[in-house]
């Protein structure tokens, strides 16, 4: 399977091999030197206990692929899930596909011989939202992605704060102490509450009736079916509890939201700017804004990630 790339230019410089791991799909690109990433090609990402070298073969491949083409990198852009140390170059843990302290830069300048710009999903597409999308310009920032997890990338004075990979996870702050039970072991993590799984899962629970998803429980809401709406509102709630620990700590100006769940829009972006503009005060309440960069973020932080490892 192919996509096209959002129409981004991240102008003239070096051409990068990039690779976004999800934890479902593996997303591969090209930058070229005119700054432009090619169609990306979608495969299935790697299970199992080799799962670490099939990435890196996967890797090397698109590398050997791009010389063979006569277009050769300078750098390869990789960002996976989980727990990322990006300044050792090492994956330091993920539930999802089983990996721990992966050093994947050394692995893959050993086997291609070129720098590795390396980063976490999430905080590489929330970098690219700050660089080259809804969030350009600007200094204090959250990236909210809301998807089957909830994950934030923050930005302090325009610096990202890392924690070393451990920052960020918005998704297990607890806006309900009685709330649902999360995945992590607490109790009412905004990701147990308002993450696209968990709106599914709780209109389930309450009517016994499975969902395709949580689009399915909004259109349900919109319809007039109660419990779905009170599903919905109650997402909207947790998310406006989210931004107010966001605000009340890091006070970002922007709230970018992207994930599935933006998707949405005015279904999302209205009744949460409502939300928030009750919850917040009296911190400063930060406007909200839908992710630009979009579907293909990961990929484009991967790009920014590859240029800027060349010496
Ligand atoms: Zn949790």
């Amino acid at each position: 399977m192919t996509s096209a790339v959002a129409d981004v230019d991240l102008g003239p410089g070096a051409a990068v091999a990039v690779v976004d791991v999800g934890g479902t799909d593996t997303k591969t690109s090209m930058l070229d030197a005119s700054g432009r990433l090619s169609e990306v090609v979608h495969s299935p990402t790697p299970r199992g206990p080799d799962v670490v070298e099939r990435v890196v073969d996967g890797v090397v491949a698109h590398v050997e692929a791009m010389r063979a083409a006569g277009t050769p990198p300078q750098a390869v852009g990789l960002v996976v899930p989980g727990i990322v140390d990006s300044e050792r170059g090492v994956a330091v843990h993920s539930e999802n596909l089983g990996w721990r302290d992966v050093p994947y830069r050394e692995l893959i300048t050993a086997r291609t011989g070129l720098p590795v710009g390396f980063g976490h999903d999430v905080a590489t597409a929330g970098r690219a939202e700050l660089v080259l999308g809804a969030a350009r310009g600007e200094r204090d920032v959250a990236v909210v992605v809301v998807g089957t997890g909830i994950a934030a990338a923050l930005f302090v004075d325009g610096v990202p704060l890392l924690g070393h990979g451990w920052a960020g996870e918005l998704g297990h702050s607890v806006v309900d102490p009685r709330g649902a039970h999360c995945v992590c072991g607490a109790d009412g993590c905004l990701e147990a509450i308002a993450s696209t799984a968990a709106i599914a899962r709780r209109y389930a629970a309450v009517t016994g009736e499975a969902v395709a998803g949580s689009r399915e429980v909004l259109e349900r809401a919109q319809a007039g079916d109660a419990r779905a709406r009170e599903v919905w509102d109650g997402a909207i709630e947790a998310l406006a509890a989210g931004i107010r620990q966001l605000a009340a700590i890091l006070s970002p100006q922007v709230v970018v939201l992207g994930g599935g769940l933006s998707r949405a829009g005015d279904a999302l972006f209205a009744p949460l700017t409502a939300a928030v503009a009750r919850h917040v005060p009296p911190h400063r309440v930060p406007e909200l804004r839908p992710a630009k960069v979009g579907a293909h973020a990961g990929l484009l932080g991967a790009a920014l990630l590859g240029r800027e490892a060349i010496a």
